[in-house]
Parts: structure tokens; C-alpha cells; sequence
């Protein structure tokens, strides 16, 4: 039996919602949400009144504790975040730690997450990539970076719409003005769009252009073929 499933719901477009997580959302005893108020319209939206608890980062540890006491007594829980797949940098992970830890069993169904279109509409390799979330803030920024600059795997991150540029251009620093990369902005909105150029490119791009909404930068790993030109072999 499966005490806690991870439900992931829209990123922005309500229809790309499961039937399956529909079903599980149906057949829990509680729903655990990152912010009640938004998965509350969700569950309006789907037709479906069930008791929500909320389940943020900030009280992770104590409440994963606790929850893993109530499923040790028989109740199944479902978690879901404000978008997307649960424990994608989300909160979800102490608690799928937890639960695994106890013997019980955990279950993430399949279904919406940013990543994975932004990977595949930028069209740089994607057999092998690394997903990097988001970028420290301030502090740890830089090194983050640099521990990338031999990376050969296309490379995601998650960004927000005011660090976009400040990301670029770090970005160029580290790897130069002509790696390729793509910005997937409000992917499964009405004003999704995808643009692909190079780092210099995208920079020109976003100075004239709206960076609103929420925003997967994708850059292509570091080249072989520039490696064997800087042996200059
Ligand atoms: N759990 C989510 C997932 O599975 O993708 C990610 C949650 S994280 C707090 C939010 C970030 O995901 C945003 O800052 C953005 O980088 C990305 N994101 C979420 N929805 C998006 C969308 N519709 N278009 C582009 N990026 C999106």
C-alpha cells in the first residue's frame, strides 16, 4: 500500500492536468499543499472538496515527522506543490526521505513539469543534461558557475523573471558570448515562447523584450570540437 503519493499539477495550462492525479487526489484522506489558497482553487476548479494541509519548506523537518506518524496509523496522503511536480526544487523531499525511512512506500506519479519541455524545445542535445535549479541567490552564485565551466551536458536552470538577465550575463562571462541556450518563458501559457541563440543573442533579445512570467534557461554543455580546437589539435 502507498502512504503518500506525489501528485504534480499544471504549470500554467489547467488541462494538462492527469486523469490518474485526478483519481489519487479523489481517493487520499488528505491533501498536503505548498500553499492552500492555490491548490484550494485547483481542487475548485477539478470539482473536488477534500481536507488540505498546508506542508511548506519552512516547518518541513517537524511536519514530515508528524506526517509519517499518521501514515504509520493508516491515512494516505497526496502532496502537491503550487506547479508542477512535488520535490522539484519544491518542498517534498525531507518528507520522501522520511516515509522511505520508515518502511512505508511512496509513489510520484508521472506529469507536468517545466523542465522537461524547456529541455526538449530548446533542441540542444538532451540524451544527457543536468538539472541545476535555481542558482544561489547571492552568496555561492559565482562558484555554482564556475563548477560548471567543464560541464559537456546541456545544462537547466530555473530562473526568475528579475534575474534573468543579471543570469545571462554571468552566464557569458563564464562560458563566452556565443554558447548557445534557450529561455522557455510561461511554457503551456498563452504567451509561451521559446528563444534560441546564443547567450550575446539572448541578451539583445530580453533588453527589448518582456522577461515576465516564469522562465527555464537551457545552455549547451561545453562543445567537444571547441575543446580539440583549444588543444590546437
Ligand atoms: N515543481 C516545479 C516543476 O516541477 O517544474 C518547479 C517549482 S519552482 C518553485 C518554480 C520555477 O519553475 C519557476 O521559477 C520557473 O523557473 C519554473 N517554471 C514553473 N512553471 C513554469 C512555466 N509555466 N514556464 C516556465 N518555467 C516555469
Amino acid at each position: 500500500p502507498i502512504s503518500l503519493y506525489l501528485v504534480p499539477t499544471p504549470i500554467g495550462n489547467l488541462k494538462d492536468i492527469t486523469l490518474r492525479a485526478i483519481e489519487i487526489l479523489k481517493s487520499v484522506d488528505v491533501i498536503l499543499a505548498e500553499d492552500t489558497r492555490t491548490s484550494g482553487i485547483l481542487l475548485k476548479h477539478l470539482e473536488l472538496s477534500k481536507p488540505l494541509q498546508s506542508y511548506h519548506i519552512f516547518n518541513e523537518h517537524k511536519a514530515a515527522e508528524k506526517l509519517v506518524e499518521r501514515m504509520k496509523r493508516g491515512e494516505i496522503f497526496a502532496l502537491v506543490s503550487d506547479a508542477g511536480t512535488p520535490a522539484i526544487s519544491d518542498p517534498g523531499f525531507l518528507l520522501v526521505r522520511e516515509v522511505i525511512a520508515s518502511g512505508l512506500e511512496v509513489q510520484c506519479l508521472p506529469g507536468p513539469t517545466a523542465f522537461v519541455p524547456a529541455l526538449v524545445n530548446s533542441g540542444l542535445p538532451n540524451d544527457r543534461f543536468v538539472f541545476e535549479g535555481f542558482l544561489p541567490h547571492k552568496k555561492g552564485r559565482k562558484t555554482r558557475i564556475e563548477s560548471l565551466l567543464e560541464e559537456s551536458r546541456t545544462i537547466i536552470f530555473y530562473e526568475s523573471t528579475h534575474r534573468l538577465m543579471k543570469t545571462l550575463e554571468q552566464l557569458t562571462e563564464a562560458f563566452g558570448p556565443t554558447r548557445q541556450a534557450c529561455v522557455s518563458r510561461e511554457l503551456t501559457k498563452m504567451h509561451e515562447e521559446n528563444i534560441r541563440g546564443t547567450l550575446a543573442e539572448l541578451i539583445e533579445y530580453y533588453q527589448l523584450h518582456s522577461q515576465k512570467g516564469e522562465i527555464v534557461l537551457v545552455v549547451a554543455g561545453k562543445s567537444d570540437k571547441r575543446e580539440i580546437t583549444d588543444r590546437g589539435d
